[in-house]
């Protein structure tokens, strides 16, 4: 889905899993991940209520069908399948007849905006209610009207959906996004349109690192996971959570809780790079799925790719982050902005300088073509360099790049010239393949 038509296609896939009703757990999820499955290899997993995961448990399952509120005259006033946003997520079955003064509790709207629909969720606590227009609220006369919630909860499973890409090396990119959110587009599908896209055109490179794709419900998704497969967790190298990707704001990434750790460093570059407006932001141990991941106990490298932070979008949790909210240009820059970032980490290396005593001659391996007194070196020649320099087994090429102040690429490449001339050799202590011999083409 890379490419000029990239952003269509993710925005064509959001269009598809718009209308679905999810939720932590149920039937909304399990038929998201069923189209999911369609475009990239994705094994499902059920894990059942009552489920122990450290300090939480994997709740009943929800489910839901109709709902409604009628009036006397039993028209829909409020309806389910006009938005489902309009039932409180979690919502327990109700059958009931009741006036408003009754009714009004558990009806729930936004007064900003009068226009929109609020999103609520109720999970953890056994409550019921719907969400509407302010504006449609105070057009509500004094009636009897027919409450109907045709849902359920009961015991069942949390389902997940898991696409895992093996590379040359065990060690793996962790990425997430969460599938939990009913009719939202920029906060979830985006997420999951962009996390398709990535795992397509990985799956078609030669890869040194895994990469393991996780759809999953947020927060109790996440930690389910991280319950599961504790062992495995320390084979994750780099990894990112994708939210919020797909609006027409600049690009924000909020840093690992590490702060420092090289896929902050990548994005970070990707991001500077791209000579566009963009945002690096410290970790905050709240947000999405980067809590979980970075909580001590784990303290996983993972930082957080977005847009428009949540929260900073006046759409955030409401109807109005619609199909309108999203741009498919937007989805096709994010993708790359992630595509370019593990481009970065799989040809990130340490190398050690083969002469390291003075500057070993280049001219007369052709790598020198500058002329003697000239006060501007030709960029390459300066990249070349900046790595024989700083590579002394303890500079990475990130490392470089970032000192040098110069593109990645362009610090790969001088690396690459002076690996062909014998003038470098992967560092043995860093105890990761040599990774020169992939071809990674974008
Ligand atoms: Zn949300």
């Amino acid at each position: 889905m890379t490419g000029p038509d990239g952003g269509a296609r993710m925005y064509q896939l959001i269009a598809e899993l718009y209308p679905i009703c999810r939720s932590i757990t149920g039937n909304g999820v399990r038929e998201t991940l069923r189209l999911v499955g369609k475009h990239v290899p994705l094994s499902v997993h059920e894990v059942p209520t009552g489920t122990k995961v450290f300090d939480w448990t994997v709740p009943k399952e929800w489910n839901i069908t109709d709902a409604y509120i009628k009036d006397s005259r039993g028209e829909r006033l409020v309806d389910f399948r006009r938005s489902n946003l309009h039932v409180v997520s979690y919502s327990v079955p109700v059958r009931q007849r009741m006036r408003l003064a009754e009714l009004r509790p558990h009806l729930f709207t936004l007064p900003q905006h009068p226009d929109w629909i609020p999103y609520r969720t109720s999970y953890y606590r056994e409550s019921w209610g719907f969400c509407l227009s302010e504006q449609q609220l105070g057009t509500l006369p004094d009636d009897v009207y027919d409450v109907c919630i045709d849902s359920s909860l009961e015991e069942g499973s949390l389902t997940y959906g898991e696409c895992y890409l093996p590379g040359a090396s065990e060690e793996e990119v962790l990425v997430s996004c969460h599938i939990c959110h009913p009719s939202l587009c920029n906060d979830n599908l985006s997420g999951i349109a962009v996390a398709v896209t990535v795992a397509q055109a990985l799956g078609a490179r030669a890869r040194r690192y895994s990469y393991r794709f996780l759809f999953l419900p947020g927060t109790i998704g996440a930690i389910a996971w991280l319950a599961l497969n504790e062992r495995r967790v320390s084979r994750i190298k780099h990894g990112l959570v994708l939210v919020c990707v797909g609006d027409a704001g600049a690009s924000t990434y909020k840093k690992s809780r590490r702060g420092n750790a090289d896929v902050d460093r990548a994005v970070s570059h990707v991001l500077k790079d791209s000579g566009q407006p963009y945002e690096v932001l410290d970790f905050t141990p709240y947000g999405y799925d980067e809590r979980q991941y970075g909580s001590p106990g784990f303290d996983l490298p993972v930082g957080c790719l977005m847009r428009t932070p949540h929260g900073r979008f006046p759409q955030y949790h409401t109807s109005a982050d619609d199909l309108s909210f999203v741009r498919p240009e937007a989805l096709a820059d994010s993708a790359a902005k992630c595509l370019t970032t593990f481009d970065i980490l799989e040809r990130n290396a340490v190398y050690l300088n083969q002469n390291p005593k003075c500057e070993p001659q280049l001219g007369k391996r052709g790598l020198y073509e500058g002329m003697d007194g000239q006060a501007q070196l030709p960029h390459h020649e300066y990249a070349l360099l900046w790595v024989l320099n700083l590579s002394d087994g303890r500079h990475s090429l990130l490392d470089i790049a970032e000192r040098a102040d110069m593109s990645f690429d362009t610090i790969h490449r001088a690396a690459q010239a002076l690996l062909t001339h014998g003038l470098l050799r992967p560092s043995a202590d860093e105890g990761r393949s040599a990774i020169p011999a992939l071809s990674l083409h974008r």
